[in-house]
């Protein structure tokens, strides 16, 4: 693990003056933030200019499934850009070419033709505009607790309270609940009761909105960002079958849940259902150029057949992103990180937590597939009252900040969001290095211990 470029406090210290003085950051005040400099990555670690080296369990904002500097899509990315830097949308490329048949051969069904982006929203943002034009209808549902994207669709389609500064533009948007046995919007209280009552609820959300008019639903396979909460048996099958029933656009956000992450190609294989239109991004090249796509069935794709599709983007397919696609796909495949992934929730992961939340006052749940877990943190058990509130900021999170820079202390760096803990590390991180930062999250979940009910 040597670091290409010297390492020295002099210089993190001027690369974080330069930040400092001329970065306007994401989702931050800019005087209140403290970002780390970090002078390099490999593998699942991370490290900063003054020799802290971060066990990283974010991969990123959930993105780099295959870990950091993975050596095959580095050379793959060198590779293409010594050949073909850049070519317009509309030629056919080799490698656009090739990485769109890699992810139609993989995704579900008949999704077999590929809209190139670059990144998450601005595949949600095609998804919409494609159900729109097919249907010729306006509305669209997508679910509370859900995150996709920040452009001014996608944010209005989000769920969970970062939609609330933006949300200007939400005309033919409609929220309803989806499932979370654990935060029961219906007060249910097995799996197959919330199962049944969030499609009720979705069935009359839909008849009092008008079903005419409802060109798509949207949801996350699993929900990420909002939680981490995989759905019941049964629920995305039904889900399937009242868009059927009503001529409504099926899609399925996997922006974060898709390429592996979960334990199998896409979250959707889990339940053996198929959408007419999928959103991806992140995993599709572990982020390391950025690409995002909406996989689109036959029926879609055939609006456009001898109709033009209104939309575009000057980088849509690029040829360097295209070719870490490739090569990460292609990896992924050859290296078996899609089952490791898989191995790692059922039999390191999975258990760990499962043995975390017995021991810990402070964890409510643990929840999650693959490498995509959630520990919800909460103040007293018996009444689930979240550590910290929604959207809590400032003081009111002080509890998760103070949890978070315990992790940091150890050498973990954890994916904290509002109350919850979310376990995200890269889906081919060794079982070792796995268990070295849950017993690191273990030691540092006493942090979180002291700020229960049970604590006096
Ligand atoms: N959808 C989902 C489910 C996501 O998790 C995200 C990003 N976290 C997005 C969409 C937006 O992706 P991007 O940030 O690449 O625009």
């Amino acid at each position: 693990m040597t670091p290409l470029t010297p390492l020295t406090p002099q210089e993190g210290a001027a690369v974080k003056a330069a930040d400092r003085a001329h970065v306007f950051h994401s989702w931050s005040a800019q005087k209140l933030i403290d970002p780390l400099a970090v002078a390099g990555a490999e593998g699942s670690y991370f490290w900063d200019y003054d020799g802290n080296r971060f066990l990283d369990f974010s991969s990123q904002l959930v993105n780099t499934n295959i870990g950091h500097q993975h050596p095959k899509v580095v050379a793959a990315i060198q590779e293409q850009a010594g050949r073909l830097c850049t070519l317009a949308p509309g030629f056919a490329v080799d490698v656009r070419s090739e990485a769109a048949r890699l992810i139609a051969e993989r995704t579900p069904g008949d999704l077999d033709k590929v809209f190139f982006t670059n990144g998450g929203a601005e595949a949600v943002e095609n998804a919409v505009r494609m159900a729109r034009l097919h249907t010729g209808r306006q509305k669209v549902l997508s679910t509370y607790r859900s995150y996709h994207g920040a452009t001014a669709t996608a944010i209005n389609l989000t769920g969970d309270p970062r939609r609330w500064p933006s949300d200007t533009a939400s005309a033919g948007i409609v929220h309803f609940w989806g499932p979370f046995l654990y935060r029961s919007p219906f007060h249910a209280t097995t799996e197959a009761e919330e199962c049944e009552r969030a499609l009720r609820h979705l069935e009359d959300t839909i008849a009092f909105e008008g079903p005419q008019s409802i060109a798509a639903i949207i949801l996350e396979t699993v929900p990420g960002t909002a939680g981490i909460m995989v759905p019941p048996a049964g629920y995305l099958a039904g889900v399937r079958e009242i868009c059927d029933r009503y001529g409504i656009v099926f899609v399925l956000d996997e922006v974060m849940a898709g390429f592996g992450r979960t334990g199998k190609w896409f979250a959707a294989d889990h339940w053996g259902v198929t959408p007419d239109l999928l959103t991806f991004a992140k995993g599709v090249n572990s982020g390391y150029v950025p690409l995002g796509g909406v996989a689109i069935s036959a029926a879609i794709a055939e609006t456009f057949d001898t109709r033009p599709y209104p939309g575009g983007l000057t980088y849509s397919g690029h040829p360097l992103a295209c070719a870490a696609a490739v090569a990460t796909i292609t990896t992924m495949a050859e290296e078996g990180i899609v089952e490791h992934a898989a191995h790692l929730g059922e039999n390191v992961i999975g258990p760990a937590l499962a043995d975390i939340a017995e021991r810990h006052p402070s964890v409510g749940e643990v929840r999650g597939l693959g490498a995509f877990w959630a520990v919800e943190l909460v103040r007293d058990k018996e009444t689930r009252e979240p550590l910290v509130p929604y959207n809590a900021a400032g003081a009111d999170n002080a509890p998760m900040a103070e949890f978070a820079t315990a992790c940091k202390k150890s050498g973990l760096w954890p994916f904290v969001n509002m109350n919850r803990l979310h376990v995200v590390p890269a889906c081919n991180i060794t079982e070792a290095e796995a268990k070295e930062g849950l017993a690191i999250l273990d030691e540092a979940l006493a942090v979180a211990d002291r700020h229960t009910t049970a604590a006096g």
